[in-house]
């Protein structure tokens, strides 16, 4: 365990760190030019907590530690708009943007006719984000909440999910205003979209619509460590409440808001008069689907704050803007067939078959149809996703849209172009592959179809499913497996000759060299590059193994998070429920279900959500896992973890100073108090400031005074400073400082 030499002290060192991290953040998300590596990042932020952990006086709410999660909230409360978010009208036509524009120059009398009539109108255009609205609201230069639009008057109160987004800023500096309102979209990028897509489809849940929709229901969330998984953007765009002079215009007002370290758009562009806006709207649609984020539209506004008064609000929207909407991404095919798809957790997709057609640049033949409950309620207009619904069918005309851009999906019929003889779409009865029986979710939906939202295949022996978990497993973000690709996987099966259904098989894939070496392709060469890859793969560590076996709600994110809090899976085996998620507050039934207490111990870095720990506990107990780990284990893979950060509070499990109340007294030679507080506290002690009949031992140095006292009028143990090292030699620290006297 490190602890800081006497000339860098804690609090220096925490305010450097900080200051560090802030600059990090902001070269990130404000200026798009990374100054170090997220490991880096990570490495430097675990030892910031470390050190607030030790000192907790210095503790501050803003601390860039803040923003990894923490306590779960137990619900919303609304806050009132100090300013309404008001709504923009929406635009579609260039015709619309022209009008928009003459009505501004008429409403500053600068129309033909008018005062100051051939003038232009200073505006400002900058893309609109689809995303969701949020305001921030500043005191002092610190965040104070950040409230959701809601119906425009008054929000949902999020600051939890706001302190961990890090692309916002919570602290403004010395030149921040007495009160700033910042208005912005939270968004979800579209590259942490199709992770956390890929992540819930192959824990078997129900997927994300589009970016948006994922922002939403991530702001929503009331899990901080969630949300800071996410990684939610935000691009600054209005403003609410300001202290006098802050800025005089919206162009000015971005700038300034860009060197308190709010990200505002790169691609915001002023215009001068009607043309200009034209240009720039048209500009940007071109480039508008190669960023990381979804755009719907160009936001033009006057530039000038006064004239933005001038101008006023009609009833509903501020006369001073307009937002143009590009047409949507969506286009029209026909479907050819409806194929059931069997995932590795068994979950039977149903994806359509199209012609192929183009939309937004590529060619696309293949749509997710989500799951046939959907199939069965397709919206008529894909505009109006509340209206009336038809069943989608063989040969019917679909409207197909890419969600974020990139994943395919049928949005809808276009029931005037309904083939007479159209099919209907059967859902399997059966797995499409083992033919074994299928199971229906939620059970409501045996009798409603419509109901239904999976559908899966629950024979563990399924082919299919086997295939897909051993391609998942080798994978490239799982068990990096060189050479054990697909076709591979694929090969080695259809021989019949080689066994390969488990995990463990992989590992006993190299005591069937020569039947290898005799299918076709697999020259000696690439025999030993497979052989070789998959005997690198056994060091992996525990979180790759635990992703590798594709548990439902285990992803990515979660193993690494289970892999940091337990060293090995015997210590992750050995966790309780309540263990696993140590952050949760539970309502009294989901406790009662469980079996565990409401309260949340907390105090833990990492936790996982309540839904989450139950379902994972399960599994990790089950035969079947266990089965699982025995195998892999026998093979030789390894089973510890490294990605593990031993608890820097109570927690530690081992040791002579696990689950002590120590107190320090005295002059300590060879340690600052504070550093060895927070060296015991790694060991799993409690460092207390008071001797009472709780304190389980006394370590006094020089000149100990009434604490000495005290302890040896209740009999608690008693060590001198020699003592305490060599019994934290003895539990494997090094002693930092020897005394010197
Ligand atoms: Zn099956």
């Amino acid at each position: 365990m490190a602890v800081s030499p006497r000339h860098d002290t804690p609090a220096s060192r925490i305010a450097e760190l900080r200051n560090l991290l802030e600059r990090a953040n902001r070269a990130y998300y404000v200026d798009a030019s990374p100054v170090m590596s997220d490991a880096e990042f990570d490495r430097l932020l675990a030892e910031l907590t470390e050190l607030e952990k030790a000192h907790p006086d210095l503790d501050d709410p803003d601390s860039p530690t803040k923003r990894v999660g923490g306590e779960p909230i137990d619900g919303f409360t609304t806050i009132t708009h100090a300013r309404p978010m008001l709504s923009i009208d929406n635009t579609y036509t260039e015709g619309d943007v022209r009008e928009w524009y003459a009505r501004v120059l008429k409403g500053l009398g600068l129309a033909e006719g008018g005062l100051f009539a051939g003038g232009t109108v200073a505006c400002v255009c900058d893309p609109k984000i689809d995303g969701l609205a949020v305001s921030l609201r500043y005191e002092r230069g610190r965040l104070k909440h950040a409230v959701t639009r809601g119906d425009g008057v008054k929000g949902d109160d999020v600051s939890h999910a706001a302190r961990v987004i890090r692309a916002l800023p919570l602290v403004l500096g010395a030149r921040a205003p007495e009160v700033l309102e910042v208005r912005g979209e939270v968004y979800l990028p579209l590259d942490q979209f199709a992770r956390i897509n890929a992540e819930r489809e192959e824990a078997g849940e129900e997927l994300f619509m589009n970016p948006r929709n994922a922002a939403a229901g991530t702001l929503k969330n009331l899990d901080p460590t969630l949300i800071a998984s996410r990684r939610l953007g935000f691009i600054a765009h209005g403003r609410g409440e300001a202290s006098e002079g802050f800025a005089s215009g919206y162009w000015e007002f971005l700038s300034r808001l860009r060197e308190m370290g709010f990200p505002t758009s790169p691609h915001a562009l002023q215009a001068a008069g009607v043309e200009e806006i034209l240009k720039a709207i048209h500009g940007f649609e071109a480039g508008r689907h190669g960023l990381n984020y979804a755009t719907d539209g160009m936001v033009v506004r006057v530039d000038s704050f006064a004239q933005q008064e001038q101008l006023g609000l009609t009833s509903k929207s501020p006369r001073w803007v307009i937002a143009f909407k590009y047409p949507a991404e969506r286009t029209t095919t026909r479907l050819l067939r409806v194929e059931p798809q069997v995932g590795k957790t068994g979950k039977i997709t149903p994806r359509a078959v199209m012609e192929p057609v183009v939309l937004a640049g590529t060619t696309v033949q293949h749509a997710t149809l989500h799951n046939y409950g959907r199939v069965l309620k397709s919206p008529l207009n894909p505009d109006a996703p509340g209206g009336e619904t038809t069943d989608i069918r063989i040969g019917d005309t679909v409207y197909v849209e890419k969600a974020g851009e990139i994943i395919p999906q049928v949005v809808g019929v276009v029931i005037a172009k309904r083939p007479e003889n159209a099919a209907r779409v059967v859902a399997p009865a059966a797995c499409p592959v083992c033919a074994s029986v299928v199971e229906v979710e939620p059970p409501e939906a045996e009798a409603e179809p419509t109901l239904e939202t999976a559908r899966r295949c629950i024979n563990p022996e399924c082919p299919a499913q086997i295939r897909e978990k051993l391609v998942w497993f080798a994978g490239r973000k799982q068990m990096d497996i060189d050479g054990l690709g697909e076709k591979t996987v694929d090969q080695i099966i259809a021989s019949g000759t080689i066994p390969l259904r488990t995990f463990a098989d992989i590992f006993r894939l190299k005591d069937h060299r020569a039947a290898l070496l005799s299918l076709e392709r697999m020259g000696e060469k690439k025999v030993d590059n497979l052989l070789a890859g998959i005997e690198d793969a056994k060091s992996r560590g525990l979180a790759k193994v635990l992703s590798g076996m594709g548990i439902r709600h285990v992803g990515d994110t979660t193993s690494k998070l289970l892999a940091r809090r337990y060293e090995s899976l015997d210590a992750l085996m050995a966790a309780s429920v309540r263990d696993l998620m140590p952050n949760a507050k539970l309502s009294k039934d989901e406790a009662a279900r469980l079996g565990v207490a409401t309260e949340a111990p907390g105090g833990q870095e990492t936790s996982l959500g309540k839904d989450t720990a139950g379902i994972v506990h399960a599994y990790l107990h089950s035969p079947a896992a266990k089965k699982t780990f025995a195998e892999l284990g026998a093979a030789g893979v390894d089973l510890k973890s490294k990605d593990y950060r031993p608890p820097t509070t109570a927690g530690a499990a081992k040791g002579p100073f696990a689950g002590k109340t120590i107190v320090l007294t005295g002059t300590l030679t060879g340690y600052e108090r504070e550093d060895l507080k927070a060296l015991l506290e790694g060991l799993g002690a409690k460092v207390s400031g008071s001797v009472s009949s709780k304190t389980n031992l006394l370590v006094a140095g020089e000149s100990a005074g009434s604490k000495l006292d005290k302890a040896r009028e209740l009999g608690v143990e008693v060590w001198d400073e020699a003592k305490l090292i060599d019994a934290l030699r003895e539990a494997g620290v090094d002693a930092p400082r020897p005394p010197t006297g």
